[in-house]
């Protein structure tokens, strides 16, 4: 247990002794991955978790140093969290290996615990850093009878219905399976705002759950529906002057952590590309 904020940094060094790193970083996310002069690819940090959802858009370029060198060497510092385990912040160093210069990234929050193992395996093998899988997005300002066709067509295959809502009561995030009819109140906008919908081929309720950082109950993971046989239906916004805008993502691809594109349940592809068809009718009325 840590009893100080004094910072423990550390020299990055592959298994096979590389200390020289090309990166690709997406510094909005803090995500990314660094390759030796050998041609071995690593995560940074917990990078392997998003990196393959975050780059599905747009693949970012090799970090340069003003003086146009692309090799840097990485040195992390890590602040713990005092009374735990675990670590508040890292910053990341990247030094030029030409001119010495060092370039800055955002420093790293880290919101979730455990993360000991961030200290003890900084970077992670990653066999192959491009890879694409298809994913599927929905979004418009659907009507209410839409958005119920939506959640009615899930029902009638016998999905679980999981909802992840705002409760205003105890100023707190829940996640919990829902019925038929407290789904759709929830859709109609009787109950509490839903941060999400998740349309489940399987019992989430093993699902590790993270609490946030500011305390307010349950965070649930972003890409949830990019692993599992899972449809989401994301907390709707409002966009001034247009209306509630609605957003669902789903896919019946998936990647292992070795990074081969595998395909969901064969169930689930079916039935997604059963409601491709089906959500194309219903928006079209
Ligand atoms: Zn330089």
């Amino acid at each position: 247990m840590y009893q100080d904020e004094n910072t423990i940094s550390k020299a990055i060094v592959t298994p096979d002794g590389e200390t020289d790193f090309q990166i690709r970083y997406i510094r909005e996310e803090n995500v990314g991955i660094v390759c030796t002069p050998t041609n071995r690819s690593y995560f940074l940090l917990d990078s392997a978790d998003y990196w393959y959802d975050l780059i599905q858009e747009k693949y970012p370029p090799v970090m340069k140093c003003s003086c146009k060198n692309d090799r840097f060497n990485l040195m992390l510092h890590y602040t713990p969290r005092v009374g735990t385990e675990d670590f508040k912040e890292i910053r990341i160093d990247c030094l030029c290996t030409a001119c010495g210069k060092s370039k800055r990234i955002p420093t790293v929050k880290i919101d979730y615990s455990p993360s000991a193992q961030l200290l003890t395996h900084p970077i992670t093998p990653c066999k192959q850093p491009k890879i694409k899988y298809k994913t599927y997005s929905l979004a418009g300002y659907w009507s209410n009878d839409q958005l119920l066709g939506m959640a009615e067509y899930f029902l009638k295959k016998d999905l679980l219905v999981y909802c992840w809502y705002w409760d205003s009561q105890n100023t707190e995030r829940h996640f919990r399976e829902v019925s038929a009819a407290e789904l759709r109140a929830f859709l109609a906008g009787e109950r509490e705002n839903y941060l999400a919908i998740y349309f489940s081929e399987k019992s989430l309720d093993s699902m590790p759950m993270h609490s946030g950082a500011d305390g307010k109950g349950v965070v649930i993971q972003q890409d949830l529906w990019r692993k599992n046989a899972v449809v989401v239906l994301h907390g709707p916004f409002m966009v001034m002057s247009y209306g509630m805008l609605h957003h669902m993502d789903f896919c019946s691809e998936y990647l292992d952590k070795d990074g081969n594109v595998l395909l969901k349940s064969p169930s689930f592809c079916a039935m997604i590309q059963d409601f491709r068809k089906y959500s194309k009718e219903l928006l079209a009325t």
